[in-house]
């Protein structure tokens, strides 16, 4: 008789049945999980909590395609840096592959040989999705009109890295189809015309500011990004970030070593198995649903995995802390990367 599982063991299911596909799991990564989607129920999936093990979506959309694979290659030189020195000078060069892959799959060929050569001449590059309206699209404060020959795009913007310095961005933005944000590309010599705001106390011993980017420009129909089609953030977000996590476990390793960070057995298991699974997963080279969710999954582990060391008084400096518990938020939340897995099951 097989005997009926917890509510914690039931709730997080839609995360271990993904972690599973990359070998045995840890026992200290399961109570890791448990406790994580636990503390995270909101009432609606406390009230929707099935009592039997979810069975997996069968109808989800089978798209596939290779990803980009320049940045994937450039983050690959990056990530044993990371391990010898710590994340804080490389963290820089590691967006910077990212946003080689974000080029790929965003711009057309003419507009990546453009962007390819502003940022090359020294521009910084935003990606601006957190919106000063919040999470929900339909209350996002960034609005995308047409106006005679062209677009006219009301930017308020939060929370973007280095967003206040000089340098072009991609911003989303509530387009003319209000289910997915679409995204436009702002070119220096628009985006120095906006209003830019350093914001916060800088992450990484000083070496990552965010900013807050607001005001109006006027953007020609060309700069409407339309390539990638409206997956596109998904598939950007799914390609980058195993190698985050990567990094992640790349600087935790290297905090380990300074003692700024007591790991002890469980942990070092969580540790390897995270490592190990965000490699396998960064060379995975595909997009397609089974991707996506496995993805969430691992970044759901590794937010559960930083918060648990900051929680437990394992990380020994405030800085240290603030940063890791950073790092929970940015590429995906828990409770985004939760929510969405549990969507990704059939009995809701
Ligand atoms: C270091 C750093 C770098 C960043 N870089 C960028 C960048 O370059 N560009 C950019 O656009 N953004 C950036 N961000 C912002 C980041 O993308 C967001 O913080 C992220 O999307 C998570 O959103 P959130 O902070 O609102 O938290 P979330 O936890 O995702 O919360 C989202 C919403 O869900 C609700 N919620 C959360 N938990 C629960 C729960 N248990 N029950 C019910 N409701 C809940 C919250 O109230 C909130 O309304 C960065 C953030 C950091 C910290």
């Amino acid at each position: 008789m097989t005997v009926p599982l917890a509510l914690p063991a039931l709730a997080a299911r839609p995360v271990l049945r993904h972690l599973e596909t990359f070998g045995d799991v840890p026992k200290s990564v399961r109570t890791l999980m448990e406790s994580g989607v636990t503390r995270l129920l909101d009432s609606d999936m406390i009230i929707t909590q099935p009592q039997q093990v979810p069975d997996a979506v069968t109808t989800g959309e089978a798209a596939s395609s290779s990803i980009h694979a320049a940045g994937a290659e450039m983050a690959e030189t990056i990530l044993p840096q990371i391990e010898a020195e710590g994340l804080a000078d490389h963290f820089k060069p590691l967006m910077r592959s990212f946003v080689r892959i974000l080029f790929g799959l965003f711009l057309s060929p003419e507009q990546c040989e453009r962007a390819c050569a502003c940022i090359d001449a020294g521009n910084h590059f935003s990606f601006l999705a957190s919106d000063a309206g919040g999470p929900s699209l339909s209350s996002w404060r960034s609005v995308a009109h047409a106006e005679q020959g062209g677009i006219r795009l009301t930017v308020d913007k939060v929370w973007g890295i280095e967003a206040h310095r000089e340098g072009m961005a991609i911003v989303a933005a509530r387009g003319p189809v209000s289910f997915f944000p679409a995204a436009y590309v702002v070119w220096p010599e628009a985006y120095r015309t906006l209003r830019r705001t350093p914001h916060g106390d800088p992450f990484l011993e000083g070496r990552l500011q965010l900013g807050n980017v607001k005001g109006v420009v006027s953007l020609t129909r060309d700069e409407r990004v339309k390539s990638g089609g409206p997956a596109v953030f998904n598939k950007y977000l799914t390609t980058v970030r195993p190698f985050f996590v990567r990094g992640l476990m790349a600087h935790v390793g290297w905090l380990g070593a300074r003692d700024r960070v007591a790991l002890d057995e469980g942990d070092a298991r969580v540790h390897a198995f995270l490592s190990e699974a965000a490699r396998v997963q960064s060379r995975a080279g595909r997009y397609d649903v089974d991707n996506v969710h496995r993805v969430l999954a691992i970044k759901f582990a590794s937010n559960e995995f930083l918060n648990d060391l900051v929680r437990k008084g394992a990380v020994a400096r405030f800085g240290d802390q603030r940063d890791l518990l950073a790092f929970t938020k940015m590429e995906g939340s828990s409770y985004h990367c939760y929510h969405a897995l549990r969507n990704s099951t059939k009995s809701q």
